[in-house]
C-alpha cells in the first residue's frame, strides 16, 4: 500500500516538472531528475535510488546520499555475512509510520526532522535479515547489530546503558532467555497489546535490550564473535557455541556491568521529551512480561 501511494504522489511531481518545462524533452527530464536521486557507492556494487515523495529540500537529499555512501562503506567494513545485497536499493522518505528496511526498498520516516534511522536500516538492508527478510531466524542479533550501528554511525545517539540501567533499577527488565525465543520474541519485538501505546514502549524496549546487549558482547568479545551469531536460526546453542557460556550467564555479565554505568539524570529525563510519558505507560505494562523464567 505504502509503495502504491509513493508512486501516485511521484507521478504528480514529475507531471509538474514536465508542465513547467515544455521546452526540455521529457527522457532528459527524467535523466536529470534521475542523477538528482541517484548515489552509487564507492565499489560501485549498489545504485541507491532516493525517492522524495515528501518534497524534502534537495540541499538535504545531496547531504544523505553522502551519508548513504559513507554507511555503506561502514557497514561493509564491520562483519561480514552470506548474504549478497541487491544491486538496487530505492530508498523512500515517507510522512509517517514505522522506518524499515528490506532487500531492495528502504522506508525512513523523520528526515524532515532529522531522526532517520538511515545507518539501522541500511544495515538490514545490507547484511540480511532471517532467511528473506522475515523473523525466522529471530531479531536480537539483526536489530541489535543495526542499533548498534546506528548508535555508533548514524544520526540518532540512543542512550542503550542509561535506558537499561533504569530498566533494571525499576524492576521491568525483559529476560534475554524470552527475547531470543522462537516462540516468545514475537511477542517483544511485535507485540500485539491492545493498547497502543504499550504496545510502542514494549516494542521499544526490546529493541533497546537487543541493542544493549550486543553492544555488550561486541565491545567485550569482538566483532568476529558476533558475526559468527548474528542472524543464526538457533541462537540460543550458537550462543553456547560461540561463547562458551549460555545467555543467562552472559546476561549475568552485561547487567553486572550496566550495574555500574551511570543512568539518566534528573536533568535528563526533565530535559527529554518522552521519558516521563514513556515511564508512566511502562508502569502500566502487565509485569508477567518482565518475569524471569
Ligand atoms: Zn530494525
Amino acid at each position: 500500500m505504502a509503495r502504491w501511494r509513493g508512486a501516485i504522489l511521484l507521478c504528480t511531481l514529475l507531471l509538474t516538472a514536465c508542465t513547467a518545462e515544455t521546452v526540455q524533452p521529457k527522457d532528459q527530464i527524467q535523466e536529470a531528475k534521475n542523477d538528482e536521486n541517484i548515489v552509487v557507492t564507492k565499489d560501485g556494487k549498489i545504485t541507491f535510488e532516493i525517492k522524495n515523495e515528501i518534497g524534502v529540500p534537495q540541499e538535504k537529499v545531496e547531504a544523505i546520499k553522502d551519508e548513504i555512501v559513507t554507511a555503506y562503506d561502514h557497514i561493509k567494513d564491520s562483519i561480514h555475512t552470506s548474504y549478497t545485497p541487491s544491486e538496487h536499493i530505492n530508498v523512500w522518505f515517507m510522512e509517517d509510520g514505522l522506518s524499515w528496511g528490506g532487500a531492495s526498498k528502504i522506508e525512513l520516516v523523520g528526515v524532515n526532522e532529522d531522526i532517520y534511522p538511515l545507518v539501522h536500516e541500511m544495515t538490514h538492508s545490507l547484511l540480511g535479515y532471517g532467511n528473506n527478510f522475515q523473523s525466522d531466524h529471530g531479531y536480537v542479533t539483526q536489530e541489535g547489530f543495526a542499533s548498534y550501528m546506528e548508535d555508533q554511525y548514524g544520526k540518532n545517539k540512543l542512550y542503550f546503558e542509561k535506558y537499561i540501567k533504569h530498566y533494571l533499577d525499576s524492576d521491568k527488565l525483559i529476560p534475554i532467555s524470552k527475547l531470543i525465543d522462537p516462540n516468545q520474541d514475537d511477542v517483544y519485538f511485535r507485540p500485539e497489546l491492545s493498547n497502543q501505546k504499550e504496545n510502542q514502549v514494549l516494542m521499544e524496549m526490546s529493541y533497546t535490550h537487543a541493542a544493549s546487549f550486543v553492544t555488550y558482547l561486541i565491545d567485550t568479545y569482538g566483532l568476529e564473535k558476533f558475526e559468527q551469531i548474528y542472524n543464526e536460526k538457533e541462537l540460543a546453542k550458537k550462543i553456547e557455541e560461540v561463547y562458551g557460556g549460555n545467555s543467562s550467564e552472559l546476561e549475568k555479565d552485561w547487567l553486572a556491568f550496566i550495574q555500574n554505568q551511570q543512568g539518566f539524570t534528573h536533568e535528563d529525563k526533565f530535559k527529554s521529551e518522552n521519558f516521563y510519558d514513556m515511564n508512566t505507560i511502562l508502569l502500566q505494562i502487565d509485569p508477567k512480561y518482565f518475569e524471569k523464567e
